[in-house]
């Protein structure tokens, strides 16, 4: 589809740098067009996303999760206007003006564009680590630390930083025993995540210590061989679980030939600004930082690009101002409300209808239903699990009476995600017939759960909106 209007402003990702970019720029009435990625250089909401307790951001004195942080940036952005794709950007043409933007779903026209991509997790790149990826090999341990496959079993980590060292301590909630493979003779991290480290009895440290490969039975990880890079002796750990924790490369694969990068792919600004190489292109937050990378160094460089993007623009005569509702209406439309579920029981179970919650639910309807069945497997702190809500909610919606839907949370019925041999969240399974059809794991595009339902929903059967 392709839109004609110039759009003042465009924003690549909705990390911390991306959001308060957006909230600035809508205020400035500029009406940012706001592509919120989906898979290509993580998800929605960005890295925050993936991780529990956020303590150091100023304003929150008792701490916040880092996706309810997130959401409540996104909320504000929007509250100011902000249009928002949950889309990942494909390609970009800043050979001419206008700039072009182009997802799978549209093409937009713009005078500016803020850069805030972020940044993704490395892999090892193991011998093995294709066939163990999600089968025991993760790059969240917070997103998949709680699957009840991970429960009182030996755990590995990689890496020496303050990822690393969260993740470790984290996972000593589920695991028997976390081991943290360490490349050199010391931890990078905080002072004060090394102790918390190195004074736990549930965690040992393996120092100078490299992963040589994963194996495995039946498809699923059951250890990792490991090396002393000093004395080269090699020694096997049986784990179930390994978690990658090794740091991130910049998300800048999209401008390669068309904005300066340094070496190793960071985009490069002008010291002390957010202006790249292309004037009227700003990079904020992480895409641009190899030293700080912190969501509120993230959020004070968002800041700096949409304050220089105005400023440019104007100085331009580019922008095309767009007012805003006041601000009581506008309240009105973003208010978020959690709604708490209760797990439907032999009394509140109905058969006919489309949503249900929890395992009672799940039984009955494995025998019952003559409907797609299709099950959300979900963790209370998974960050992913709730960019999904809402693009699940809408499809539901659509084949209201036609499929089955059911909410699993792992954590409180570990016995039901066992069975259904769930490793990570969120999951979601599609059966027909009592056979399991089909798995996607992680955030896919709506389109492809509806090609799922579409692809075994009886003949003549439609969505209904
Ligand atoms: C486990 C963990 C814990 C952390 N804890 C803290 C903490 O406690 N305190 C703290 O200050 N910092 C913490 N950080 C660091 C912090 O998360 C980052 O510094 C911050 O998120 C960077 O923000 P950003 O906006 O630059 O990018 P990101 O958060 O990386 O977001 C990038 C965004 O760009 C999108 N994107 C990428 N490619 C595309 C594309 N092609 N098209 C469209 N969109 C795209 C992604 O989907 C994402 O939305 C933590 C990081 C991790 C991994």
């Amino acid at each position: 589809m392709t839109n004609q209007t110039i759009e003042n402003l465009v924003i690549i990702g909705s990390g911390p740098a991306g959001y308060t970019a957006a909230i600035y720029a809508a205020r400035a009435n500029l009406k940012p067009v706001m592509f919120e990625g989906l898979q290509a250089g993580g998800i929605p909401g960005g890295q925050l996303m993936t991780t529990t307790e956020v303590e150091n951001f100023p304003g929150f004195p008792d701490g916040i999760t880092g996706p309810q942080l997130m959401e409540r940036m996104k909320g504000q952005a929007i509250r100011w206007g902000t249009e928002c794709y949950t889309e990942d950007v494909v390609e970009v043409d800043l050979s001419k003006r206008p700039f072009t933007v182009r997802s799978k779903e549209r093409e937009v026209q713009t005078h500016s564009i803020i850069i805030a991509t972020g940044a993704t997790a490395k892999r090892l790149n193991l011998p093995s680590e294709k066939i163990y990826w999600n089968n025991g090999i993760s790059a969240c341990a917070i997103c998949d630390g709680a699957s009840p496959l991970f429960i009182g079993e030996e755990l590995v980590v990689i890496g020496g930083g303050d990822s690393a060292t969260e993740e470790a301590v984290y996972l000593t909630k589920y695991g028997s025993h976390v081991h943290l493979l360490v490349r050199k003779h010391e931890l990078r991290a905080s002072k004060a995540m090394q102790d918390r480290v190195l004074n736990n009895p549930k965690i040992t440290v393996h120092w100078n210590t490299e992963a040589v490969d994963v194996f495995g039975e039946n498809g699923r990880m059951s250890g990792i061989r490991i090396r002393n890079n000093q004395t080269g002796v090699e020694q096997e750990i049986k784990a179930k679980g390994l978690f990658y924790a090794i740091g991130h490369n910049p998300n800048t694969s999209l401008f390669k030939g068309q904005l300066e990068l340094d070496e190793v792919g960071y985009l490069v600004v002008k010291p002390g600004t957010v202006q790249t190489s292309v004037e009227g292109v700003y990079a904020a937050g992480d895409v641009q930082d190899h030293e700080y990378r912190q969501a509120i160094t993230a959020a004070g460089t968002g800041c700096m690009a949409a304050l220089s993007a105005e400023r440019w623009l104007s100085e331009h005569n580019l922008i095309t101002e767009y007012h805003q509702k006041v601000s009581g209406e506008v309240q009105e439309q973003t208010e978020v409300v959690e709604t708490e579920h209760q797990a439907d029981t032999e009394e509140t179970f109905d058969l006919n209808a489309t949503r249900h919650y929890g395992g009672y639910a799940l039984r009955r309807l494995f025998h019952e239903s003559d409907r797609v069945l299709m099950v959300k497997y979900v963790s209370p702190t998974c960050g992913p699990c709730k960019t999904l809500k809402p693009i699940l909610d809408k499809l539901v919606e659509e084949y209201e009476g036609k499929i089955h839907f059911i909410e699993i949370d792992i954590v409180a019925e570990p016995e039901i995600a066992k069975m259904g041999q769930v490793i990570g969240t969120p999951t979601i399974q599609f059966f027909r017939n009592q056979e399991l059809v089909q798995e996607l794991k992680g955030v896919k595009q709506k389109s492809e759960y509806r090609q799922v339902i579409e692809n075994y929903l009886p003949v003549g059967v439609k969505a209904s909106v």
